[in-house]
């Protein structure tokens, strides 16, 4: 049986996604509810288009010269990717097929530990792992669920010795403190298989998307963080000999 999934959308000169130029699938569907969330139009897990994956590898395959000159590929994001684990296996595999990297951008929000899982690990070739926060009553303050099956889906990843990348979202009045930095720092320096820690500054750009909902933007008065602040956190991760960017 042909497995399809519910794409939102896609991009397909994705630079901010994983390395070189991406061909990025949205996949529809959500199960934190981010504060922050820029793609606040992902979260219905009915919406969406129903794809399948030739469908989405014939246009990959169109990007492709661009994909290879840059060391690109393909970044599987949302919403949640890992809620489709299994349609996102078979488009990786796919890809893995046609010599193309392959890139899972998730919340780690996982449920079950089903095989699907395993088959689309199997086929990622680098993991971009968010963490919200490392404090669970706060992660739930800006999520509305626990960190609890995130922080367990980065040991799992640490025990596979998957390639990961890290992406912590710096935002004021969550976590632009340092304390919590180094807390999330100290969580993540004796996994070994964390290759960059990518800080992202919060930023405004998803606001119109609740507006266009008709819904009140959370965070509508807060501003993104400054250099002083970024440095002060990326030290945080620096001095625990993770790599650190933003
Ligand atoms: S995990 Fe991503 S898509 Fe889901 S609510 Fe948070 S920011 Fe939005």
């Amino acid at each position: 049986m042909t497995v399809t999934g519910r794409v939102h959308s896609v991009e397909s000169f994705g630079t901010v996604d994983g390395p070189g130029i991406r061909f990025i699938t949205f996949m529809q569907g959500c199960l934190m509810r981010c504060q922050y969330c820029h793609n606040r139009d992902t979260w219905d897990l009915d919406g969406g288009k129903e794809m399948q994956v030739d469908e989405l590898m014939s246009q990959i395959i169109s990007y492709r010269p661009f994909l290879d000159a840059s060391g690109g590929g393909v970044t599987a994001s949302g919403g949640e990717a890992i809620l489709q684990a299994e349609f996102v296996a078979e488009l990786f595999k796919a890809c893995r097929a046609e010599g193309i990297h392959t890139c899972l951008d998730t919340n780690g929000f996982v449920r079950k530990y089903t095989p699907a899982i395993d088959v689309l690990l199997n086929n990622t070739d680098l993991v971009l792992l968010d963490i919200k926060h490392i404090d669970d009553d706060r992660h739930q303050d800006l999520t509305k669920v626990s960190n609890h099956r995130t922080l367990q889906f980065a040991e799992y990843l640490a025990k596979r010795g998957q390639k990961t990348w890290i992406r912590y979202v710096v935002v004021a009045g969550f976590t632009e403190d340092v304390q919590s930095a180094e807390k999330l720092a100290d969580f993540i320096a004796p996994m070994g298989n964390v290759e960059k820690v990518e800080l992202l500054p919060y930023h405004e750009l998803g606001k119109h998307k609740w507006e266009a909902m008709g819904e009140d933007y959370p965070l509508k008065d807060v501003r993104p963080p400054g250099k002083d602040t970024m440095e002060a956190i990326k030290a945080a991760f620096t001095a625990r000999g993770l790599n650190a960017v933003y």
